[in-house]
């Protein structure tokens, strides 16, 4: 190993112990209702903010899986809604779920400093209450390289064809659904090929530099492993396949659910072992890697998107849901 591919491994065994580390707690009570808090209040741009929401009341709880409890909004971001999870303690009598999730990214232009984040809280029978924490966003330096392409991957990058426009509003349509009973998995992702060589890192700006020499910029909104051609490509975590299928520009692609409007997306695959409707397990097989769509060579890419932004996939392999450290094993 060569002593900057040492550097890396380590770097990136920090990122991973950073991004489940330095939670914000804070525990209140409002009207019934006892709540106790948990967020990351530290976040690099192009990671994730994460508020865990455990409620529990006196007497019998009526909450469901239906009820909208508290509303989460970054900024001056619209907000989205809590979905229940399970606490990973065992259920109450009466009581379905008692701990709620909400997640929003943090975008990789994001200039370090303050944020603000909001929680709502809607608990039945409660007056409504806003409440207003600190989140230190830290900037992260991305880096900026050119990729020359050749004729083929020109015509695929430029084509404007109405087959292409079709995938992409499906690859859309795919990742901006938020189904608030879509948990398969709470616990940390894990890295969706024994191959761990990083050949372009998340939020890299990309030049394109087509065949007729005219250029075009783009960020690259995954992480590239160089995987040899035929590696297994294994599910970062427990979920539902909502799309497999070849696509002009990213090959033989596979997207799977894993929470509300979280999705894992695996693309340039050489074929597939999975169809859309199915539900894996975490590392369960997906297919196996090549260089199908744009590529310049076999390799996997591995994107995650929140709410149908691209977040660094690195963040998801740590405790991003605050879970109690005896409950990370749980899915
Ligand atoms: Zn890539």
């Amino acid at each position: 190993m060569k002593w900057f591919d040492k550097l890396r491994a380590f770097t990136a065994a920090l990122l991973v112990l950073a991004a489940g580390a330095a939670a914000g707690e804070m525990d209140f009570t409002q009207g019934d209702w006892a709540c106790a808090l948990r967020y990351n209040d530290t976040v690099d741009s192009g990671d994730a903010v994460f508020v865990r929401l455990a409620v529990t009341r006196q007497g019998t709880l009526s909450l469901s899986a239906a009820s909208t409890i508290a509303r989460l909004s970054l900024g001056s971001d619209a907000g989205v809604d809590f979905y229940p999870v399970p606490s990973g303690k065992g259920t109450s009598p009466g009581a379905a779920y008692t701990d709620f999730l909400a997640g929003l990214p943090v975008s990789t232009r994001q200039k370090a400093g303050d944020l603000t984040l909001t929680v709502t809280i809607l608990l039945p029978g409660a007056d409504k209450k806003n409440l207003t924490l600190p989140v230190t966003v830290r900037a992260k330096e991305f880096l900026s390289f050119t990729l020359k392409l050749d004729q083929a991957n020109t015509d695929r990058m430029t084509d404007n064809s109405p087959a292409r426009i079709a995938q992409s509003d499906r690859l859309n349509r795919a990742v901006s659904a938020t189904n608030p009973r879509g948990v398969y998995q709470q616990s940390p992702f894990a890295l969706p090929t024994g191959i761990t060589r990083i050949t372009d890192r998340f939020g890299t700006r990309r030049v394109y530099q087509y065949a007729d020499g005219k250029t075009n910029t783009s960020v690259h909104w995954g992480t590239d492993y160089g995987a040899p051609k035929g590696t297994p490509v294994r599910s970062c975590a427990a979920g539902r396949v909502v799309l497999a299928e070849m696509r002009n520009q990213t090959g033989w692609s596979v997207i799977v659910e894993h929470l509300p409007g979280l999705y894992s997306l695996y693309y340039h695959l050489d074929s597939l072992a999975v169809e859309e409707g199915m539900t894996v397990r975490q590392s369960g097989l997906l297919g196996y890697s090549g260089a199908t769509g744009i590529a310049t060579g076999p390799h996997l890419h591995w994107e995650m998107r929140l709410n149908t932004q691209a977040v660094n996939p690195a963040f998801f392999c740590g405790n991003f849901a605050h879970l109690e450290p005896k409950n990370t094993n749980q899915e």
